[in-house]
């Protein structure tokens, strides 16, 4: 298909559409700076320290280096807190949030992100699932409770040249152990997931109102293949974002970034760019 017939073939499928499903991986916030880890070099590119020590990513991102190394783990996580808090999302997320707007149940996020940029961009949080949890919420690393806690009073300080913590380290208000972020890590027996599970309830309400639902999958890669079986899974299909991996049994392939198929598919819409505004912006 060539490539204006997509993007002509998508705009109808959303210009028909009751609500829309919008379905990311990593590859949506790299047009707004953000690192995506692929592979060790990229993993080693944002975290120079991590690749001087041999650490993958795999090896970081785990709960055991909070027990072995704290101001280590917490270099890794505070700094990827800081940085989430300080970006200012691509022009993208707006567009999306823009084009669900026109649908009579408006858009519902689903998410293998921590970094919270869809709220960053003004959507709901109630209308976001975050399968790997956020990087905005803590728990306890014991857990002494099914408690989860907002990130905000965690002002990290971190040492980059050796991706430590400088401030103090986050603790449980409960039982006193160490804090760490309510994330999903490789090899992690003790992630809370009661808020993600929550997050999905509400998704499945809101997809059980919809008769033309039309699924958008952004960034989202076949390592970890959570995001794209929730996009296929929905019966209809998928427009699929993905400049490397664009290739779908049942759906558009478009293979592009998120930021420029945002543009192109809010240009064949007649979508305004100028009236479009992010609300955190
Ligand atoms: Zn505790």
């Amino acid at each position: 298909m060539a490539h204006e017939e997509a993007i002509r073939e998508a705009a109808a499928r959303l210009a028909q559409a009751d609500g829309l499903l919008i379905a990311a991986g990593a590859g949506m916030g790299v047009d707004s700076g953000l690192p995506d880890f692929r592979g060790n070099s990229g993993f080693w590119r944002a975290y120079p320290p991590l690749g001087r020590l041999g650490l993958a990513f795999h090896e970081m991102a785990c709960p055991a280096t909070f027990d072995t190394d704290p101001a280590l783990a917490w270099g890794f996580y505070g700094h990827r807190l800081a940085l989430y808090r300080a970006t200012r999302p691509h022009a993208g997320f707006a567009i999306l949030h823009a084009i669900g707007e026109r649908m009579a149940h408006g858009s519902f996020v689903f998410t293998s992100n921590v970094d919270g940029q869809f709220q960053r961009a003004g959507f709901a949080p109630s209308a976001v699932v975050e399968c790997h949890g956020s990087i905005h919420h803590l728990q306890c690393t014991r857990p002494c409770s099914s408690a989860t806690w907002p990130a905000d009073d965690v002002v990290p300080d971190v040492d980059m040249d050796a991706c430590r913590l400088r401030s103090p380290l986050p603790h449980c208000p409960r039982c006193g152990a160490l804090a760490r972020p309510n994330i999903l890590m490789f090899n992690d027996g003790a992630w809370l997931a009661e808020r993600t599970e929550e997050q999905y309830g509400r998704l499945l309400r809101w997809r059980a109102g919809l008769r033309r639902p039309a699924v958008v999958e952004l960034g989202a890669g076949v390592d970890i293949p959570s995001v794209r079986r929730l996009a296929e899974a929905q019966g209809v299909p998928v427009i699929r974002i993905n400049p490397r991996e664009p290739a779908v049994r049942d759906g558009i392939a478009l293979a592009m970034g998120a930021l420029d198929a945002a543009r192109a598919l809010a240009e064949a819409l007649n979508i305004d760019p100028n009236q479009i505004h992010s609300v955190s912006a």
